[in-house]
């Protein structure tokens, strides 16, 4: 049977599944397999050549119950409608296992940044949030940097968003620079997250992190500082990729050094003196941590067998497939699932968010250390559900578990708000 690998239908399948082992109401299963609002724009943006170009983007609002919609806002040639709403489902999954008060939404531009120059970057960005001007609002749905958008065009938006108001709305978008009140702490916040989560799951396992070796599959915002930040677990990491290929030493690799190599040669493959691997060889490992960190559908059915890591810390968005799920499970091999660890950004969006909303700013300290506590809590609720349905003779991976945490959250809200 051929692998299902569209976005969307993958975070039904797995709503659905969960749903059934939960013995979810059929009237919040069905609220909750589709998003509430969809809108697409079509927007003109003149270029540099003297013409206009009509884009098209779109923002979804996946599900409200617990409070506004948050998400990214990503710029991509293949963008799609799928991928979009998919997002948006796992964002409210994410914002309800974090228990805080946002619910799910995400956006997306299909375009090629690195054909724009800044100016026309700017004018794209500008013209895009003027497009979703109404379906956007500190109280209504709060936008944040994601694949190919940055603090800096997060500033353009807001600053875009202030002008049609007619006032200074900075709590309209999170991820900003620092200058127009993003959070101290905001930059590395998803690879922060995830070392909490794996600071707990190495004592549930019994991993111990001053002897893990771990693999790294992407060295970008996540997968780099994921690397930095894993040296003061005391672990080492074995091997690391980009789009060109890998990097391996046993005895460990050096940050400083591949990353300032990286910077000059632009592509790990290029560096000089250490051996490489591929992508699908670092997969394979056999390590103490796998961190798939860079693309969604990277474990599936054809190499879930061959996977070799006694823990998997899923990092990048989707990069584990239904079917791959199943068979580590079987082969017990513990899967974190993306909406917990990489929840780390979303929540320190949402510390910039309450910040601006009271304008009352935090040191880098207290938001690592309220991140911490939120993480350590979420990872608490996944191992807890996980150890009453194995005590009631049901065994879920941790997926599943956190599903059940976040899906009965979203649905508990719906009920009391008599939407079923
Ligand atoms: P990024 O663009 O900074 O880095 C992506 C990395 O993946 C790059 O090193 C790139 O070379 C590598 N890559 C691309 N194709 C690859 C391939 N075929 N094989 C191996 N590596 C490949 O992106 P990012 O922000 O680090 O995001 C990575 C993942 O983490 C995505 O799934 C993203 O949705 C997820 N994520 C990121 C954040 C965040 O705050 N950055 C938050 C939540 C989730």
């Amino acid at each position: 049977m051929v692998e299902e690998l569209n976005p969307f239908k993958i975070s039904q399948q797995q709503l659905d599944s969960a749903a059934q082992i939960m013995n979810l109401d059929k009237s919040a299963h069905a609220i909750l397999r589709e998003p509430m609002q969809i809108l697409t724009v079509n927007f003109p943006v003149k270029m540099r050549s003297g013409d206009t170009k009509v884009f098209r983007g779109f923002r979804v609002h996946y599900n409200t119950a617990r409070g506004p919609a948050k998400g990214g806002i990503r710029y991509h040639p293949k963008e799609s409608i799928d991928t979009v709403k998919a997002l948006a489902a796992w964002m409210t999954w994410k914002c309800s296992l974090a228990n805080i008060p946002l619910g799910g939404g995400k956006g997306g531009i299909i375009c090629d940044p690195k054909m724009l120059n800044d100016t026309e970057l700017e004018a794209l960005s500008r013209a895009y949030i003027r497009a979703i001007g109404k379906f956007v609002g500190p109280k209504v749905d709060i936008p944040a940097p994601d694949v190919y958008t940055n603090p800096q065009i997060m500033a353009w938006m807001m600053d875009e968003y202030s002008t049609s108001v007619g006032y200074d709305e900075f709590g309209v978008i999170t991820g900003k620079p620092i200058e127009v009140w993003g959070s101290e702490g905001r930059f590395d916040s998803t690879a922060l997250g995830a070392m909490y989560i794996l600071r707990e799951s190495a004592k549930l396992y019994k991993i111990n992190m001053k002897k893990a070796r771990i693999a790294i599959q992407g060295f970008g915002n996540a997968g780099g500082f994921a690397f930095e930040l894993s040296k003061r677990l005391g672990a080492k990491v074995v091997a690391i990729s980009d789009s060109s290929g890998g990097v391996y030493s046993k005895a460990g690799l050096d940050y400083d050094k591949l990353a300032e190599a990286k910077k000059k040669t632009g592509e790990l493959s290029a560096v000089k003196g250490i051996d490489k691997i591929s992508n699908d060889e670092l997969l394979e490992l056999d390590v103490d941590v796998l961190i798939p960190a860079a693309l969604e559908n990277q474990i599936t059915g054809q190499n879930a067998d061959r996977i070799n890591a006694k823990l998997v810390l899923e990092l990048a968005n989707g990069p584990v497939t239904p079917a791959a799920d199943q068979i580590l499970f079987e082969r017990k091999i513990p899967d974190l699932p993306d909406f917990l660890v990489n929840s780390g950004g979303v929540v320190v969006s949402y510390f910039e968010w309450a910040q601006n909303m009271q304008k009352w700013y935090w040191t880098e300290d207290e938001v690592n250390s309220r991140l911490d506590l939120i993480m350590t809590r979420s990872f608490k609720s996944v191992i807890d559900t996980q150890k009453k349905y194995a005590d009631a003779g049901k065994k879920i991976s941790p997926r599943t578990a956190a599903y059940i945490v976040a899906v009965e959250r979203v649905a508990r809200a719906m009920k009391v708000r008599g939407w079923y």
